[in-house]
């Protein structure tokens, strides 16, 4: 391609919007444009890098047996119902109406999908095992989209679907993609780790995240320094305290004026923040109960994935508390809420609570606190459970190591569905005695558009963007110092004519710039190798340079074609 006639701009200042390496980098290298908030579309350079990670993908879907297929984007509401997710998936689903009144949906995902028509068109167990995928547009209305093509309402996703007659099928077909996510994105030159997730509005029983290790990841993961578990801090299970042995002591009020926070009355009782119960209070929308009152030590927090999990209700669904309104049907108090007297309202204990004894909790009473409050014989809970929030330097839930936490971008996720959507959708086979089976199920997605973003976050420095050459929307670039020079221009051509017949994608800069512009256009734009024909061309000498290095080396013209054509010939 001569850069003469290439549909590019690039920016020499931060677009304002932008506030993290990937999202300024691919604006400012002309890869993408925004439309509007968390939409945004692919420029020529963009889409050649969206292109190459695709087509890593489906070479590593192809080689696990996955055939392609391409679903629309447009989805009735009917299937969705069926699944009972019309209402679990929330205000994240972009939802509209034709004009028959009748409602759909832009996908935010497909196992309804998916499942519509393999159950009616698969129904031996001869068509089994079964797993399909597509690339295809996603539509999710976030709450919060921002960081570009990190978290945007429309992008582009892989998943795939597997169908299997039983759960040793499905555990095959899941270690198989899990085998090919790993694959694929060491191929795009990605820092990853494969980590135990929660599974979200998809469900299902196991899930692993694949997390691209970056600072402005979204997800937090925790670790531990001695085993392998590796979850995300959503997930990851925490240990309770040791039982405390001591004896009950008897239920005592105690005056604490103004005391509404855990800091407050520990300080104010001179106690261990270990010594305290914590309240925390929500409205649910839902019919059988409306508040939910969630008590756990006073040094610990909550976390909110546990909670709905326990209650088994979509994220959606949950809001804390107005006090006020709460405090009149229930009893509790705004800052004084305790588990003693509190009445209309679900009652959820961590676990840990139960063998803690004599702890101080707020007395349902402006002002006041009871002291000696104990499990089972002051308060039980409805749902007793583990919501505590793991932390660095927690104990390790599997071995005696400590747990240190990272954080990491999710560029995908693997589920096992197991029969959630079947079952609801009634997707059967007949077995070989002609019985009806129920297909066991697995899904798995791939953010193409959020690699191509994580790549940048890992591969970048002051200048712009050093694409890896698995990825690169070209492999090379030409930069000739002066356009108008005959020696210069008759080299690089050569150069030009020579690497592209052996199919190496190059860029030859043939503009009307200066240098300068034209070295920080190529930096910018990460063409991860360089050759610069200048003034030593008449000599047939090149300075050739990769994009990280330092400095350049001379070569003459063929060395250098010979060095590239080696560096590339593993991609093309
Ligand atoms: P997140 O927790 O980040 O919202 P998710 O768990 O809801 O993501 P999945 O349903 O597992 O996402 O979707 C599969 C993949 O699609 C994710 O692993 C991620 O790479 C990508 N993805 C999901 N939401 C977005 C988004 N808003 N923008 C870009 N990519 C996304
Ligand atoms: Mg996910």
């Amino acid at each position: 391609m001569r850069m003469t006639n290439m549909y590019l701009k690039t920016l020499r200042e931060v677009p304002a919007e932008a506030e993290i390496p990937s999202h300024i980098w691919l604006l400012r290298a002309g890869m993408i444009r925004k439309l509007v908030s968390g939409v945004y579309g692919f420029m020529p350079l963009g889409r050649r890098v969206l292109q190459k990670i695709e087509a890593i993908v489906r070479q590593e879907m192809d080689a696990k047996g996955g055939q392609e297929i391409l679903m629309s984007a447009i989805q009735p509401a009917e299937l969705w119902q069926e699944s009972g997710r019309w209402y679990a998936y929330g205000p994240e689903m972009w939802r509209l109406r034709d004009r028959n009144d009748r409602d759909f949906c832009l996908g935010p995902t497909h196992e309804e999908i998916f499942t519509d028509i393999v159950r009616s068109e698969v129904d031996s167990y001869r068509q089994l095992p079964l797993n399909l995928y597509q690339i295809q547009t996603k539509y999710r209305d976030e709450k919060r989209p921002r960081f570009g093509l990190m978290r945007s309402r429309e992008f582009i996703m892989k998943d795939a679907y597997s169908f299997d007659r039983d759960w040793e099928g499905l555990d095959k077909s899941y270690n198989e993609m899990y085998d090919a996510y790993e694959k694929v994105f060491e191929r795009c030159g990605l820092t990853f780790r494969a980590v135990e997730a929660d599974t979200g509005a998809i469900g299902g029983s196991d899930s692993h995240e694949f997390c691209a290790l970056s600072e402005y990841g979204e997800s937090e993961i925790a670790y531990c320094e001695q085993c392998s578990m590796a979850a995300t801090t959503e997930k990851a299970a925490c240990v309770d305290d040791t039982p405390d042995s001591a004896e009950m002591l008897p239920l005592e009020l105690v005056h604490t004026p103004g005391t509404k926070t855990i800091a407050d009355v520990a300080a104010f009782l001179g106690i261990d923040h270990k010594q305290t119960i914590k309240a925390l209070l929500f409205e649910v929308f839902q019919q059988e109960y409306r508040y939910v009152a969630v008590f756990i030590r006073g040094d610990r927090e909550l976390n909110m994935t546990k909670l709905i999990n326990a209650l088994n209700i979509p994220e959606h669904a949950i809001e804390f508390a107005d006090e006020a309104a709460m405090g009149a049907e229930t009893g509790a108090v705004g800052g004084f809420t305790g588990p003693v007297g509190l009445r209309n309202c679900k009652i959820v204990v961590d676990s840990e609570l139960t063998g803690a004894k004599n702890l101080c909790a707020g007395a349902c009473k402006e002002d006041y606190h009871m002291l000696n409050v104990n499990y089972g014989r002051d308060y039980t809970g409805d749902i007793v459970t583990d919501l505590k929030l793991t932390k660095e330097g927690y104990p390790c839930p599997q071995c005696q190591g400590h747990i240190k936490i990272t954080r990491g971008i999710e560029v995908g996720q693997v589920f096992k569905l197991g029969t959630k959507y079947s079952e609801a959708m009634h997707a059967y086979y007949k077995d070989e005695n002609m019985q009806e089976k129920v297909i066991v199920m697995g899904c798995y997605g791939i953010g193409i558009s959020r690699t191509l973003a994580a790549i940048v976050e890992q591969h970048h420095d002051k200048d712009g963007i050093i694409w890896p050459l698995a990825v690169a929307p070209y492999h090379a670039i030409i930069t000739v110092v002066n356009a108008a020079d005959a020696v210069q221009m008759q080299l690089a051509e050569k150069i030009y004519d020579e690497l592209q017949k052996e199919g190496v994608e190059v860029l030859l800069d043939d503009r009307d710039e200066r240098p300068g512009v034209k070295f920080k256009d190529a930096d910018l734009i990460g063409i991860p190798i360089r050759i610069t024909v200048g003034k030593k061309a008449a000599d047939g000498i090149v300075e050739y340079k990769m994009r990280g290095d330092e400095k350049s080396t001379d070569k003459t013209a063929s060395e250098a074609t010979a060095v590239v054509l080696e560096l590339v010939r593993p991609y093309i």
